[in-house]
């Protein structure tokens, strides 16, 4: 297990120190309701360990990205979303806000079958 980084807000999550809504939990991996929804079904699935984006979750473990996945398809089904979306914003060109590695799982909803 990685040290928690400084002032980083998923770590706090994590480690129980503000509240969120989390509706599954493994050994690697956390997920919980994003703060600001942008889909009736909004999830983030966030790795326990600190890393900065998934490639580098994924350089320090390869097998990191795949319980992310995992997670994020038992808290998907569990909640009667089987069609769902993974987005990983990488840099803050990209939209990344949040730099502790996580994936957005967006629940099909409609106008979601437009390619991107
Ligand atoms: P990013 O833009 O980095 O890919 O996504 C970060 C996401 O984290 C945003 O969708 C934002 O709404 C969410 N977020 C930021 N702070 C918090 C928080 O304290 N709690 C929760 N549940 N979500 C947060
Ligand atoms: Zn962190």
């Amino acid at each position: 297990m990685s040290t928690p980084a400084p002032d980083c807000v998923f770590c706090k999550i994590v480690a129980g120190d503000i509240p969120a809504e989390v509706l599954g939990r493994s050994e690697h991996a956390i997920a919980f309701r994003d703060l600001h929804p942008q889909a009736p079904f909004h999830v983030l699935v966030a790795p326990l360990d600190h890393h900065e984006n998934a490639a580098a979750s994924a350089a320090a473990d390869p097998a990191s990205i795949g319980h992310l996945v995992a997670l994020a398809d038992e808290v998907a089904r569990g909640s009667g979303n089987a069609d769902y979306r993974l987005i990983a914003n990488t840099g803050a060109g990209a939209g990344q806000t949040v730099f502790h590695t996580h994936v957005h799982v967006l629940g099909a909803a409609p106008g979601m079958t437009e390619s991107l």
